[in-house]
């Protein structure tokens, strides 16, 4: 069985079977990985940081990024395999493809999953809240399944922090005779050379806090074709090597404002619910990485007589991988089967459906992100001395772990978050209906007491225990979605 984990299209199949959308060139895409993409994946890797070549001959700024050849070949493959206009065609495609071809994409590269997520954010906003006009001029361009294709970018993060919004956000919105222009810096800015970003910022007059943050789409050419975004630099990351992440300026860059002013921190929401719906499918695509890497050494691998993987302790590490990793998936794409229904809501009349979809998602991308990075330690360990080599590969899987970890919300922006989620808008009992179908029922009573104590705490030891809330409630629910997918399987008689 653990063969199956060298492939992530067999994976979602035998996980998903006929819930897969038809017609997805999910075969297709692992091969091309297999034959090309891993080998400029890894190169991309090993060369560092991008460079920005600044000015052009003519002393003209241009900020133009210069990558290993193959990257940009890397990046078309998925947009024109379809993982942000499929997401937009009409039926029986939807987000659940958008997010299976986004599994083969993290499996292979966990970086080059980000301008897909940023992307898709983007579009998302634009087609729900720009202006008709706007939405015409620029949303045909992000779902082009050819070269043309644009991308997008979320930033929000400034020099004060990324977890702080309210009190770090510093750019600032005015509004002309000519339309909006913000002046700021961002600090943290994935995708940095794409051609739309949707930017935080506050209008002049706006409160203070969280309130008074606005969403502007931000278009990377002035009306005159000239630079409205300044990339100061590129970050010098760890990993995560396929999305260049750079520090970008706005100097009266033109924007346009997306949906109400006083609904910027919901759409900001709504931005982040989509990516952390990637990063949980990111995570847990890396996680069946690290245990098909285990398993290539473990089953070759001799040691006392034996391969490896017939060694009895090693054998029950990988058993309890497998069953985790099922575990996680399921945990992973119930919040694309939610995004699925509740994308679509509009600021300010979100259902109950959407604050479902809002805690699975703090659950999820608790969990997936610390299992994927649990995962990529423990393949490094099977590997001995050579998981510690660069020329392996088995080491990246940590470094890009990590980072799935912190970008998004760290663990500590989860709990705390899914804690509000729950006091104030009751989204455990939303979630505790969802699961009792395939939950043990006394075990469900028992978390429900315990969901129940934890809210009723003093504000400052709520906040310092949530982990321990967490790492109870997350493992809770994947193992009763596990029942779940069974259930599934049963049904389509795959058991
Ligand atoms: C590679 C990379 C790419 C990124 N790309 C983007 C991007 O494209 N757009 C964008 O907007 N951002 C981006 N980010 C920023 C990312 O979202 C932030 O790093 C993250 O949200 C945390 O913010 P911070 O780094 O400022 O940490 P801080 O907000 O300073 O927090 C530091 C630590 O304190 C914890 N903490 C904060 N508040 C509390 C609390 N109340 N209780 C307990 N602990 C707390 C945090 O969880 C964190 O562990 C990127 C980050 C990385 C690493």
């Amino acid at each position: 069985m653990f063969e199956l984990a060298h492939s992530p299209a067999g994976f979602l199949s035998h996980m998903l079977g006929e819930a897969l959308p038809h017609d997805l060139p999910l075969d297709a895409y692992e091969q091309w990985w297999e034959t090309r993409g891993r080998a400029i994946s890894s190169d991309v890797d090993r060369a560092g940081t991008a460079w920005i070549r600044q000015y052009d001959l003519m002393a003209n700024r241009i900020d133009e990024l210069v990558f290993p050849s193959g990257y940009r070949d890397m990046l078309l493959e998925g947009y024109q395999n379809g993982v942000i206009w499929r997401g937009f065609a009409p039926a029986n495609e939807g987000l659940t493809a958008v997010y299976a071809l986004g599994y083969i994409a993290g499996y292979y590269d966990t970086g080059l999953y980000c301008p897909y997520t940023v992307s898709l954010a983007t579009a998302a906003v634009v087609d729900k809240y720009a202006a008709p006009e706007v939405r015409d001029r620029y949303l045909p361009r992000m779902l082009a399944r050819d070269e043309t294709v644009w991308q997008g970018a979320t930033w929000m993060t400034e020099a004060r922090g990324g977890s702080d919004l309210g009190g770090a956000v510093e750019t600032v919105a005015r509004q002309t005779r000519d339309g909006w222009r913000l002046t700021g810096e961002k600090y943290f800015c994935s995708n940095a050379n794409a051609e739309l970003a949707v930017v935080a910022a506050r209008p002049e007059g706006a409160p203070p806090g969280v309130r008074g943050l606005a969403l502007f789409l931000v278009p990377r050419y002035r009306q005159d074709g000239s630079l409205n975004v300044y990339i100061r630099r590129l970050k010098d990351k760890i990993a995560t090597r396929s999305v260049p992440t750079g520090e970008v300026e706005l100097r009266d860059s033109e924007a346009y404002l997306l949906g109400k002013p006083e609904h910027g921190i919901y759409l900001i929401m709504e931005v982040l619910n989509l990516s952390r719906v990637a990063n949980n499918i990111g995570s847990v695509s890396l996680m069946q990485n690290a245990l098909a890497q285990a398993y290539a050494f473990a089953s070759e691998r001799q040691a006392f007589g034996k391969r490896l993987i017939d060694q009895p302790l090693m054998r029950r590490q990988f058993e309890q991988k497998w069953l985790g990793l099922h575990a996680a998936f399921t945990l992973a794409w119930e919040t694309v089967l939610l995004a699925e229904t509740a994308w679509r809501e509009q600021a300010g009349s979100y259902s109950e459906r959407f604050q479902l979809f809002r805690i699975m998602i703090h659950l999820a991308k608790y969990w997936t992100a610390e299992q994927a990075v649990q995962y990529a330690k423990w393949a490094m360990e099977v590997n001995g001395g050579h998981g510690t080599l660069a020329e392996f590969g088995v080491e990246r899987l940590l470094r890009e772990a990590m980072i799935t970890d912190i970008w998004e919300g760290p663990p500590h922006r989860q709990a705390l978050d899914g804690l509000e989620a729950m006091e104030r808008k009751g989204a455990h009992r939303l979630l505790f209906a969802h699961l009792a179908p395939y939950a043990d029922s006394e075990t469900l009573q028992d978390m429900q007491a315990r969901v129940e104590a934890h809210l009723a705490l003093a504000q400052d030891e709520k906040e310092a225990s949530a982990f321990d809330l967490f790492d109870a409630l997350a493992p809770f629910a994947a193992s009763a979605l596990v029942r779940k997918y069974e259930a599934i399987e049963m049904m389509a008689g795959r058991n």
